[in-house]
Order: C-alpha cells, then sequence, then structure tokens
C-alpha cells in the first residue's frame, strides 16, 4: 500500500519535472529565434521625483511577444541566464536602448535624461563589460550621463572582486550604477559602503505594507536614511497606491516607481509625453 502511493508521488514529481524542462526549452528556443530575427522590444517605466511627480529617469525592461502571447522577463531571463544566451540577449538591449535613447536626445535639452539598463550576474562577469557599454555609447553618440545601469546583490555575488572591478571602471566613464530590488538578498547592509553605486532601488517587498505594517515602514525609514548618509539616493519600486506614496513622502525617499505613476510604457507612448510635455505622473 505505501509503496504504491510511494511510486505515484514520485511520477507525479517526475512529470512535473518534466513538463518544467519541456517549457524551459520551448522558452530557449523562443530566446534562440527571438535573437535571430530581431522579435525582441523594449519598454520604458518612468522613475519620478517622488514629492513633484516629476520625470526623472526610465528604466529599460526588456519583452518578448511569442505568436502565443508575451512571455513575461521573470520566466525568460533565469532561462537566458542558464543557457549562455543573456550574453547576446544583454548585448541585444543595451545597443537596442542606447540606440532608442539617441532619438530621443534632441527632445531633451542640456540636461537630457538617464535610462537604466539591467544587467544580469554573466554580464557582470565579462572582461569586456566597460567596452561594451563604451561601445554602446560611442555608436549612438549619447553622453555618458544618459545611461545608467542596475544590478542586483546576487548579479554581483558570483564574482564579486570582478563586478566591482567593472563597476568602477564604468563608473569613471560618467555611466551610474543602481542597486537593484535592495533588501531581498543576503548581506546588504554590509556590501551597500563597498559598492559604487549612486542609486538604491527599494524592492516591491518592502513597499508593498509599508503603510500598514509598523515593522517594514521602520526598516524602510532606517533604510532611506543609512543610504543618505552613504551619500546615496533612494528609489522605491512598485509604488501601487496613494497611501505607499504618501508614507514614503514622509519618510523622505527620493525618487518612486510603479503602478501607481505608471506602467512600463511603449516608446510610442514615451514619445508622446515628451512631445506633449507631459512629465509629471501620474
Ligand atoms: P526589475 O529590474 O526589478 O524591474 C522592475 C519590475 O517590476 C518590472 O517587471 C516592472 O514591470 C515591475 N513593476 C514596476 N512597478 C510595479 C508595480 O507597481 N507593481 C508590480 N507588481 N510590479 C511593478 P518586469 O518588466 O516583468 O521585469 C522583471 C525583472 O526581469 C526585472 O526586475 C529584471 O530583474 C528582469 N529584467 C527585465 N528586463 C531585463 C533586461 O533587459 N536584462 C536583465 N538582465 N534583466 C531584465
Ligand atoms: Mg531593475
Ligand atoms: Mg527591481
Ligand atoms: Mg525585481
Amino acid at each position: 500500500k505505501s509503496s504504491s502511493k510511494r511510486e505515484k508521488t514520485i511520477n507525479y514529481f517526475s512529470k512535473e519535472h518534466s513538463s518544467e524542462s519541456n517549457r524551459r526549452f520551448e522558452v530557449e528556443q523562443h530566446l534562440q529565434q527571438a535573437l535571430n530575427e530581431n522579435r525582441f522590444h523594449v519598454e520604458y517605466q518612468p522613475i519620478v521625483d517622488i514629492q513633484s511627480g516629476k520625470l526623472r529617469s526610465l528604466e529599460a525592461l526588456l519583452r518578448l511577444n511569442v505568436d502565443d502571447g508575451p512571455i513575461s522577463p521573470g520566466e525568460f531571463i533565469p532561462v537566458a541566464e542558464d543557457t549562455g544566451l543573456i550574453l547576446p540577449v544583454g548585448e541585444w538591449v543595451l545597443r537596442a536602448v542606447c540606440r532608442q535613447i539617441g532619438t530621443w536626445r534632441p527632445y531633451m535639452g542640456d540636461n537630457p535624461m538617464p535610462v537604466a539598463v539591467n544587467l544580469a550576474s554573466e554580464q557582470m562577469g565579462l572582461k569586456n563589460l566597460s567596452s561594451l557599454v563604451l561601445s554602446a555609447i560611442y555608436d549612438n553618440d549619447l553622453r555618458h550621463s544618459q545611461l545608467q545601469l542596475e544590478v542586483t546583490e546576487t548579479s554581483l555575488m558570483k564574482n564579486i572582486d570582478r563586478a566591482i572591478q567593472n563597476m568602477e571602471e564604468i563608473l569613471r566613464h560618467g555611466v551610474h550604477f543602481s542597486l537593484d530590488d535592495f533588501g531581498t538578498g543576503y548581506s546588504s547592509l554590509s556590501y551597500l559602503q563597498r559598492l559604487p553605486v549612486t542609486k538604491v532601488k527599494l524592492d516591491r517587498a518592502f513597499i508593498q505594507n509599508i503603510d500598514t505594517n509598523k515593522h517594514d515602514r521602520i526598516l524602510a525609514k532606517n533604510i532611506i536614511n543609512l543610504c543618505h548618509e552613504l551619500n546615496k539616493i533612494t528609489v522605491a519600486e512598485g509604488i501601487e497606491t496613494q497611501s505607499q506614496l504618501d508614507t514614503l513622502r514622509e519618510l523622505g525617499c527620493d525618487l518612486g516607481q510603479g503602478y501607481f505613476f505608471s506602467r512600463p510604457l511603449t516608446t510610442e507612448a514615451i514619445n508622446e509625453r515628451i512631445i506633449s510635455n507631459q512629465l509629471i505622473f501620474p
């Protein structure tokens, strides 16, 4: 009796396992095809001044649509990381975004707004990361300050020394880094001081209950203050409600990003906003 039960359990798990690996294989095929056929695109989410709602920068977010509909980055980025496809995909994003920034340049006056690109762990380990980044900038005739890069603690951990070396070299050229998803990693506080990051982005998990949960609020308050002590700009991710926003304003957070202000937008939607000078969100 008990052995047949065990058999069932084993079958159940192996079936799960194989359908999961089939899906990963399918996603890998989609990634390869999207690379070959130039089928990726990028959306841009506003990052605003938390007091005024004024647009300060954009975050570039990769999108993949296949015939069955969109596949989320939450699904395809891990597959790209596991298969090594993240390197060509990451380079594609960097070049596509820099090309896009170039087309916005004429509309942006003397102080063009920066656009941030997410970098994956494998990219942070590249010996030639800085030449990749700088060539994307040169090829599109950008100012270095127009591009920013986002890294997570996890993306730095694989080879922390190489990662920091890359960051310092790129920063020397005027391209600034943000520490993404802060608060979800392990050694958060001790590393913060060591990392050459200009901004710290507080993870959405932190922000979610900030208006209702006293502990979350105290934690956020102390992290914001610590970041300010360390001369870093704070960005709250995933702001969805007025009440979260009110709390973050009170805590003195600098910048905000989230559906309350705006979802990630197509280039066309950003163009319209820029041309009609509607640069206050929501
Ligand atoms: P991330 O870099 O932390 O990006 C923020 C994610 O939060 C985005 O999800 C964005 O759409 C979502 N978001 C923004 N505001 C809200 C909100 O108010 N509520 C909720 N529920 N979500 C919000 P997305 O676009 O699905 O991307 C997920 C993750 O995939 C990103 O997290 C990033 O880690 C990764 N990713 C996206 N594009 C790239 C890329 O070009 N390269 C790399 N390496 N990773 C990328
Ligand atoms: Mg990010
Ligand atoms: Mg994030
Ligand atoms: Mg995230």
